[in-house]
């Protein structure tokens, strides 16, 4: 059974109130969680506003991404501890959690403090009235005290990549990873303290959201910035406790992504790439296709192709041999998942593959366990169209024309990511400015380069991160004007 504490100013918290921890695999109860209260929230941010003016601050750009460095370092040295932690908080496939959770946490430290090291510059000269000169320049300061609040799919990942640029910038940071996964945001305590990394500078508080740490930490005024990523609706009321004291959000939010898949597009990569966008992490990934538009040529060969795919899918134990999928992260979750697969049947759905949940063998049945589904047939107004599943499912509907597609694919409040198969590279390109999303991929899904915007339009955020986008939040921009 492990003990996670809370992080505070390089000590460990104890609380007088825990919660448990339990493996999604079988619900077997694997530890107790110290819920931070107001008294740790307080003294993590005092901490992290102490640590401003302490050794942290008088540290150059280059000092603090060899910090960064030495992190990301002991990271990839107790490689086989996180990926350890990330299984046992999300029942994900060994191959998954060492191919990309940590490799991608260890990167964002790598990436942001290469970034930091290069930052480019702007100066103007300008005339003056009384015939002279001045030089305006730029200078970029840190934000402060950045609140992080993080959601359980992707937890070392999506962590790493506010608090890789938050420190690269200067700033310090509380963290407070989802009650589901509190396991690598608190290793990664472990590991800031053997870098050397300054005490207060990297904080962790464990606990829920409305009413308890997350709420606590979004609502504390001495907390300069938020960044987020999490539901639409939790947005919304993080969105609200900011704007007391007018403080700056970063939003990386829901969707309901479309996958459009043209009749030239090579068949047998749309079908692979539609399955890993639909199924990967058991649909558990913001980015993931929930609605696929097939032309209609190929509509009846993609749906019987996708449908043999779902249906060969091995599910089971992280470390078991050849398993490519795990369970849901809760047995809540599944609820809220297994509603919709209800819906899809109330409204009609042909059902390609799963729908249910499959027959798990012993001490797996207590899991969080649902099959991975295709449908086809509903109306374009099913929920299960229009609101995000969060599970490892689509819809399939045929299209005929490009424009078609782009009306069907835009046709809802989200506008995250979009994936795109096709050879004719004419219609690559206007389905690239069409499509209302933050990220497009063609003939492709999840290929990311880390120095690229990410974000979302509409519903999906507020902000892009990624290399240089990401100084917008965690720095202020100051401008130096210097008469000559
Ligand atoms: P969630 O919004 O339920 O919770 C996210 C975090 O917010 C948790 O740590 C939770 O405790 C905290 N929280 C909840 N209510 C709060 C409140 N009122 N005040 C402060 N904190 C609060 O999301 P989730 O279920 O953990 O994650 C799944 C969601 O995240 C999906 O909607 C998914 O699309 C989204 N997501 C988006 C991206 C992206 O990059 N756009 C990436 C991953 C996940």
């Amino acid at each position: 059974m492990t003990e996670f504490r809370n992080f505070i100013n390089g000590q460990w918290v104890a609380t007088g109130k825990t919660f448990d921890n339990r493996d999604p695999v079988d619900n077997r109860l694997i530890g107790q969680v110290h819920e931070a209260g107001a008294a740790e929230v307080d003294a993590a941010v005092a901490a992290a506003r102490a640590a401003l003016s302490g050794p942290w601050a008088g540290l150059k750009a280059q000092q603090r991404a060899e910090l960064l460095h030495a992190v990301a370092d002991g990271i990839d040295k107790r490689f086989d501890d996180f990926v350890d932690a990330e299984i046992a908080d999300t029942g994900k496939p060994y191959g998954l959690a060492s191919h990309l959770d940590i490799p991608r946490g260890a990167a964002n430290f790598k990436i942001f403090a290469d970034l930091i090291r290069n930052v480019p510059n702007e100066s103007f000269e300008m005339d003056t009235p009384d015939h002279g000169h001045a030089l305006n320049y730029a200078v970029r300061v840190p934000r402060g005290v950045i609140g992080v609040i993080c959601p359980w799919n992707l937890p070392l990942l999506l962590m790493t990549w506010k608090v890789g640029p938050a420190l690269a910038c200067g700033n310090t940071v509380v963290v407070k990873p989802s009650e589901d996964t509190p396991g690598t945001a608190t290793l990664l305590g472990e590991v800031m303290n053997q870098a050397g990394v300054p005490p207060g500078v990297y904080n962790v508080i464990h606990g829920f959201g409305p009413d308890s740490a997350g709420e606590l930490l979004t609502r504390h005024p001495e907390v300069d910035g938020i960044t987020f990523t999490g539901e639409t609706r939790t947005g919304e009321a993080i969105m609200q406790a900011a704007a007391r004291g007018v403080r700056p959000v970063s939003f990386e939010l829901g969707g309901k992504n479309p996958g459009i898949v043209f009749a030239d597009a090579d068949f047998d990569k749309a079908v692979a790439g539609i399955a890993r966008a639909a199924f990967d992490n058991t649909g558990q990934v913001c980015l993931g296709t929930e609605r696929v538009y097939v032309q209609r040529p190929i509509f009846e060969r993609f749906v019987a192709a996708l449908g043999e795919r779902a249906r060969a899918y091995r599910l089971g134990r992280p470390r078991d041999p050849g398993v490519d999928l795990g369970p849901l992260i809760s047995l809540r979750h599944r609820e809220k998942v297994l509603r919709y697969y209800q819906y899809a049947r109330d409204d009609g759905a042909t059902v390609v593959a799963g729908g249910g949940v499959p027959d798990m063998p012993g001490a797996l049945a207590e899991g969080a366990w649902v099959q991975p589904t295709v449908w086809t047939g509903l109306p374009e107004s099913s929920r299960v169209i229009r609101e995000e599943i969060f599970g490892p499912c689509c819809h399939i509907a045929p299209f005929d024309t490009e424009e078609e597609a782009v009306v069907l694919a835009n046709a809802t409040p989200y506008g995250l990511a979009a994936t795109v198969w096709t050879s004719n590279v004419g219609t690559a390109h206007r389905l690239g400015k069409a499509l209302n999303v933050g990220i497009c991929w063609v003939n492709s899904w999840f290929l990311r380069d880390l120095r690229t915007a990410f974000g979302g339009a509409r519903q999906s955020g507020i902000g892009r991160e990624g290399g240089v986008h990401s100084l917008e939040f965690y720095t202020e921009l100051r401008n130096v004007c210097v008469k000559l």
